[in-house]
């Protein structure tokens, strides 16, 4: 198979010209060859006309001989009387005058006078008419003869005078002509004159082959006619022929040669067109594979080499075509591998980059610190500023990150709100320093259009290789550190080993959790309330509890962050508080006349149907709304004090109690505070705990009480673990109060006990103090 255009081109060519040049010199060597066929034709037809001229001729000759002869008086007289050696003598005479070869002398009735041949035929048939020229056969040979009559003045003798037709005749023929003549029997074959050469001669008087095909055979053209249909001749014999032949190849030869040089040009033009062919296959096909191998390379992922064809027919236009499509290409790649490495959004290298990074440090032994630092939230910041917002505080935090690190540290972004930095050694100064500074840059506001943004932020770190030796599982690490930071409320947190364990927990809990709600495993405990003056019961906190099969007993501080971060925390309220609800019903039947205080977390406030869910919850149940508080921490009013407060002052327009929970843990100024619209203060525990023991402690819970009254809040204290904290609070002028002194949280039925025996208890001790 030709397998190159090249080839193929060069072969079309090549057989197209040699195709061309065949048939031309075949329609050539056709014309050549009828010509010298037609020429051989006429040659021969001018031979025999020439062959009777020439036979004419003689015949004259003959006739004047024999006329000259036969007035010769002295010859007639010889004749008359006889006389045998004048008659011969005067033959002779004459008859070499001209050269015959016959001489016959006749008497009137046909008897040999005298004769060099004996000749068998009468003249006297032809009465006294003059005989002209005519061939005929006397002794096996040919003889063009003329037979007069001799009067005295009657007719006294024949005289008959010829020339033979012999080899020699028919070689002059041949010089006259050009054309062979053969006197010929074609039965017997015996031939009686001819000028072909020996071998021919013999071959036609030799072989039995028609005559044609014989001359045919020798390459003679032939045009042959009886002897008898010839005017000349005397002969009936119409075996006897006269063949006039030329050789075909003498004939053909000059047509050869303007043959052979037809043919010459013909491959002189071959070689031309060869020629031409290779040289424009080349012109083709060289910038053809120069081409091929350009894209080859483009292929092969190499754009660098720029692609010149500098032609300025379609080939270069072809070749500014590619050179465009690889520059449009090599930028374009450049682009994807840029993106493959870099984050749109900041510039700075994505988690792709960052885990070949890590891995590749890792993989050299190098030692250094992961530090991955997160941005508390930033769902909320995106849920309610929108996309374009986030995007530039995102853009925003990456420049402060990039301001801050220094050159010792490698910057990234993993995911959304998440950065890593490496460190290139291990060092415990530079990594202090780092979380130092960048605690303090980023603590400060972001400023964007004239609005400030807070956000908080958490960062975990470790040390590599030590705490893992693949970039995954140190990343992964990393990030859990980072959200246990931001669950213990701490800036940074270090990795410690059983973290892995906490935070698988975590995630079996996050997948544990929505059956459990689903199925009813959730219970709720009820822990006292109880006015401070007095002691009385005045209310319950709910509070939830879990108890799982596999995950054994799961903390409310354990599953509430995670219910918020998974939005489970929506359907677990509603849980909450139709089961709160229940209770409180139940309990009021039962004559209890309790109010409930009910946990809320920051993301069930920005849920729209809150109120209404609410309201109609108490409504079937006839529980009026002042007996239901809800427990908002600090914390989340502070996340987005806008809509707590929108929220907050909804609900407290249907006729809940808004308590304001762990109050002294968040961070709300007084001049928030005044502006929130809640009915109660809660102070956190740790505030009260210890309170008994501690100045610092009793003088913020003072100065907080003496603040709430200022405003018009109720105060509750929660944490009451020994009576003199009671005490301390009641003189404090503190509202309400709860703590394990008084009891536990409690599930329904121990709570109603202990409510029993606390009230008999109760009793007993008014008695003894009356
Ligand atoms: P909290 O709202 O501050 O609830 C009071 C927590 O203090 C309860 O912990 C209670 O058992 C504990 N406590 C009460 N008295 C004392 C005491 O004298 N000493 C000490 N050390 N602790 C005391 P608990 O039940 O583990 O709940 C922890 C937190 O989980 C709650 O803090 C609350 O924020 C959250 N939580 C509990 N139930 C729910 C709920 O139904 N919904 C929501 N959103 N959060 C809930
Ligand atoms: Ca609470
Ligand atoms: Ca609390």
């Amino acid at each position: 198979m030709v397998r190159t255009f090249r080839t193929r081109l060069i072969i079309s060519f090549t057989a197209l010209a040699a195709l061309v040049l065949m048939v031309s010199f075949g329609a050539v060597w056709l014309a050549t060859s009828q010509q010298s066929e037609r020429t051989l034709e006429r040659e021969l037809e001018v031979s025999e006309r020439v062959f009777n001229e020439l036979m004419d001729v003689r015949a004259q000759q003959l006739q004047q001989t024999a006329e000259v002869l036969t007035t010769d008086f002295g010859f007639r007289e010889a004749i008359a009387s006889k006389d045998q050696n004048t008659i011969i003598s005067a033959l002779v005479n004459h008859g070499e005058r001209i050269g015959t070869d016959l001489m016959v002398l006749q008497s009137p009735v046909g008897e040999e006078i005298a004769a060099t041949h004996a000749m068998s035929w009468q003249p006297q048939s032809l009465g006294s008419q003059r005989v002209s020229a005519q061939l005929m056969l006397v002794e096996e040979s040919i003889f063009q003869v003329v037979s007069v009559p001799v009067m005295a003045p009657d007719l006294i003798a024949w005289a008959t005078l010829g020339f033979e037709v012999d080899d020699e005749f028919a070689t002059l023929m041949r010089q006259l002509t050009h054309a062979d003549i053969t006197f010929i029997n074609d039965s017997s074959r015996a031939i009686y004159a001819t000028s072909l050469p020996a071998q021919a001669r013999q071959k036609i008087a030799s072989e039995a082959t028609e005559l044609p095909t014989l001359f045919a055979s020798l390459n003679l053209a032939t045009h042959s006619s009886a002897l008898a249909d010839l005017p000349i001749a005397a002969t009936e014999d119409s075996n006897m022929l006269l063949v006039f032949s030329a050789d075909r190849q003498e004939a053909a030869s000059e047509f050869r040669t303007l043959q052979q040089q037809y043919l010459i040009i013909a491959l002189a033009i071959l070689v031309v067109a060869v020629l031409l062919a290779v040289f424009t296959a080349r012109m083709i096909s060289s910038p053809v594979a120069q081409l091929t191998r350009s894209a080859k390379r483009l292929g092969q992922g190499d754009y660098s080499s720029p692609i010149t064809l500098t032609r300025n027919d379609e080939f270069g236009a072809l070749g500014h075509a590619f050179e465009q499509m690889r520059q449009g290409i090599s930028a374009r790649e450049q682009q994807i591998v840029y993106q493959l490495e870099h984050d749109i959004l900041t510039g700075l290298p994505n988690r792709n980059s960052l885990q070949q990074e890590l891995a590749s440090r890792l993989k050299k032994q190098q030692r250094g610190h992961v530090v991955l630092v997160n941005i508390a939230r930033f769902r909320e910041v995106n849920d309610r500023f929108g996309q374009l917002v986030g995007d530039e505080l995102l853009h925003a935090v990456a420049e402060r990150l990039r301001d801050n690190c220094g050159s010792h540290w490698w910057l990234s972004r993993l995911a959304g709100d998440e950065f890593v930095l490496l460190s290139h050694k291990q060092s415990e100064t530079s990594l202090k320093n780092l979380l130092t500074q960048l605690q303090a840059a980023l603590s400060q506001p972001f400023w964007l259009a004239e609005t400030s943004y807070l956000l908080e932020f958490h960062a975990g770190y470790l040390a590599f290789p030590n705490v893992g030796d693949d970039a995954d599982s140190l990343l992964r690490r990393a990030q859990i550190c980072a959200r246990f930071a931001k669950q213990q409320k701490q800036f940074a947190v270090v990795y410690q080993q059983g973290m892995d364990e906490q935070h698988l927990r975590r995630i079996q809990i996050v997948q544990a959790l929505p059956s459990a709600v689903r199925e009813n495993r959730l219970q709720l405990h009820f822990q006292p309330k109880l006015r401070c003056t007095d002691g009385a019961v005045i209310g319950v906190e709910a509070l939830l509890r879990w108890r799982d099969d596999a995950l054994g007993v799961v903390r409310p501080d354990e599953f509430i962050p995670l219910a918020e971060q998974t939005g489970e925390i929506n359907r677990l309220t509603r849980w909450v508080c139709m089961a709160a609800f229940d209770q409180l019903q139940l309990w009021h039947e039962q004559g209890r006349q309790l109010s409930v205080a009910i946990n809320l977390s920051a993301v069930d406030l920005q849920w729209d149907e809150l109120v209404a869910f609410l309201t109609e919850g108490a409504q079937q149940r006839g529980i009026p709304c002042h007996l239901v508080t809800l427990e908002v921490t600090e914390s989340a009013v502070m996340l987005d004090p806008e809509q707590a407060i929108m929220r907050l002052q909804e609900l407290r327009d249907s006729g809940f109690k808004i308590a304001l929970d762990d109050y002294g843990t968040g961070y709300a100024s007084l001049g928030q505070l005044k502006r929130l619209p809640v009915d109660e203060l809660k102070l956190d525990r740790a505030f009260i705990q210890d309170i008994v023991h501690s100045d610092v402690d009793m003088a913020i819970v003072r100065s907080t009480l003496a603040l709430a009254h200022q405003l018009g809040l109720a105060t509750v204290a929660e944490g009451i673990e020994e009576q003199a904290a009671w005490h301390l609070l009641r003189d404090l002028r503190c509202d309400t109060m709860q703590g394990f002194y008084f009891s536990r949280p409690l599930a329904a039925p121990q709570f109603e006990q202990w409510l029993v025996d606390y009230q008999a208890n109760e009793q007993l001790v008014q008695k003894e103090n009356q």
